[in-house]
């Protein structure tokens, strides 16, 4: 049964195809001004802004419409005419009509807002945005932004549906992974004394569903890293994240590079791809040429809309680490290139051993990374013994990894990508700040929601937990 007075709401963009209809719109007064006796707002909402006249004959309406104030939020009932012919603006997508209010509705006030949102908003203090980063958001630019990310991921989905891909959630509590970062770690109520981490990628849990035999997995997955703050960084970032099983290096390459260009050409057509197929350099050559493993390869710096992608490959697999020992150069869980495998299992030639590591990096920055796993247990094992673990040590920490590889677990590969830098460089934005709905800012903080935030007395208690010292750690 349906309700005969009911009208359902209108996008204000679908409102110039009904002209000479009646219908109900609902939004936020963009602006207001007045032309003799006539009253005209823009009402805006998540599809665009459409022109409505109040005129004084309609007393009531009138009346109400002249307490409007920006931002405020209405609903209007009225009909959509043709404007007149001098005030069509060719720039909206609803310029060509306007609407004839017949009843209007107040819904919310608003006070005046603590920052412009017409501007682009660079002109505006950091802190000010993010404390009211949801009116920040009201901007079309940032809007647009968001939306643009949705579509990129929504695209990522879709294409990796098409091949086969299985999209699964791993946990947020977990066991520290040695990402070379520092741990998020969360207290256990449960267990006194113990400790889960935020895990700094799904590194292990990919793994573990490629020996639960899934074969191709992706998630669009949270990373958290405790790391100090350097440039443009978030303590928490999104990353695509796939595995894959019974693949070699070229299969994962070329499935990343067809997707990133798919995505290009359909979502950004504007942009140009440098050179496909992608570039690709050793590392050794990348440090010799350009002195960096994400060298920026545009021939026009300053064309925006120029992507050059590249490949780094060939990276060494350990370094030499400050007290003379041996530490992984990217993932602890890579395979040796196959020539070096024997010297892997030996332990001989370390510094000589390269990784099946590949990076991707546009236009100077690293956008992804990934390589072909360590499936055999030995050869994890002589990893984490290379890097000078004991034997107890690997077992505590990763025996949970050398046991399932013990058990049938496929030859497996994947790759990581940094969705957040990868947006902004879609978008021409300079931070990621920009392509992300909440940040945090440089140092972590979050100003709207007044975090990180001391907890109350029971809570620690609860937790087992004393503070023994607030102040912050001394900067290296
Ligand atoms: N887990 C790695 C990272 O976060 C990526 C990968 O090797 O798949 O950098």
């Amino acid at each position: 049964m349906t309700n005969k007075k009911f009208m359902s709401r209108f996008l204000v963009k679908d409102t110039a195809k009904h002209i000479g209809e009646k219908v109900r719109v609902c939004g936020w007064v963009n602006s207001r001004r007045a032309h003799g006796k006539i009253l005209f707002i823009d009402l805006r909402d998540i599809s665009g802004v459409l022109q409505v006249v109040f005129v004084p004959s309609n007393k009531e309406v009138y009346d109400l419409a002249e307490t409007l104030r920006p931002e405020w939020v209405v609903e209007i009932v009225g009909q959509i005419v043709k404007r007149p012919e001098n005030m069509v603006n060719a720039k909206i997508e609803t310029g060509q009509v306007e609407m004839s209010v017949e009843s209007l509705k107040v819904l919310n006030e608003s006070k005046t807002l603590p920052l412009s949102i017409e501007t682009d908003g660079y002109e505006i203090g950091e802190e000010t945005r993010m404390k009211y980063r949801y009116l920040d958001l009201r901007r079309e630019r940032m809007k647009n932004n968001l939306i643009a990310r949705h579509k990129v991921i929504k695209f990522i989905r879709d294409f990796l549906d098409k091949e086969n891909f299985t999209e699964i959630e791993t946990p947020i509590l977990t066991k520290s992974t040695p990402e070379g970062a520092r741990d998020y770690i969360v207290p256990s109520r449960l267990n006194a004394g113990k400790f889960y981490a935020l895990p700094q990628s799904p590194q292990q849990y990919k793994q573990l569903l490629m020996a639960a035999g899934l074969e191709k997995y992706f998630q669009i997955a949270k990373c958290l890293r405790d790391e100090d703050p350097r440039g443009d960084r978030q303590p928490e970032f999104t990353q695509l994240d796939l595995e894959m099983s019974f693949v070699e290096q070229e299969d994962i390459m070329d499935l990343t590079e067809r997707l990133l260009i798919l995505i290009v050409k359909n979502l950004f057509p504007n942009k140009k791809i440098q050179e496909i197929p992608f570039p690709r350099i050793s590392y050794k050559d990348t440090m010799a040429k350009y002195k960096t493993d994400r060298p920026d390869l545009r021939k026009d710096k300053k064309d925006k809309d120029l992507l050059a992608f590249c490949w780094i490959i060939d990276f060494p697999f350990f370094e030499k680490t400050d007290e003379g020992g041996w530490t992984f150069t990217h993932n602890p869980f890579s395979a040796a290139k196959q020539e070096f495998d024997t010297d892997l299992l030996d332990k001989k030639n370390i510094d000589k051993i390269l990784t099946s590591q590949y990076d991707v990096a546009l236009n100077g920055f690293e956008i992804g990374g990934g390589s072909v796993r360590n499936h055999r247990p030995e050869g994890l094992q002589k990893v984490f013994e290379i890097m000078g673990y004991k034997k107890e040590i690997i077992q505590e920490k990763f025996g949970h990894m050398i046991e399932a590889f013990k058990y049938g677990t496929p030859p497996h590969g994947g790759i990581a990508w940094g969705l957040d830098r990868f947006f902004a460089l879609l978008l021409n934005e300079p931070n990621i700040r920009e392509v992300i709905a909440f940040p945090k800012t440089g140092d972590g903080r979050d100003f709207m929601m007044q975090t990180p935030s001391e907890v109350d007395k029971k809570q620690l208690e609860e937790l087992h937990i004393k503070i023994s010292n607030t102040k912050k750690p001394e900067k290296k």
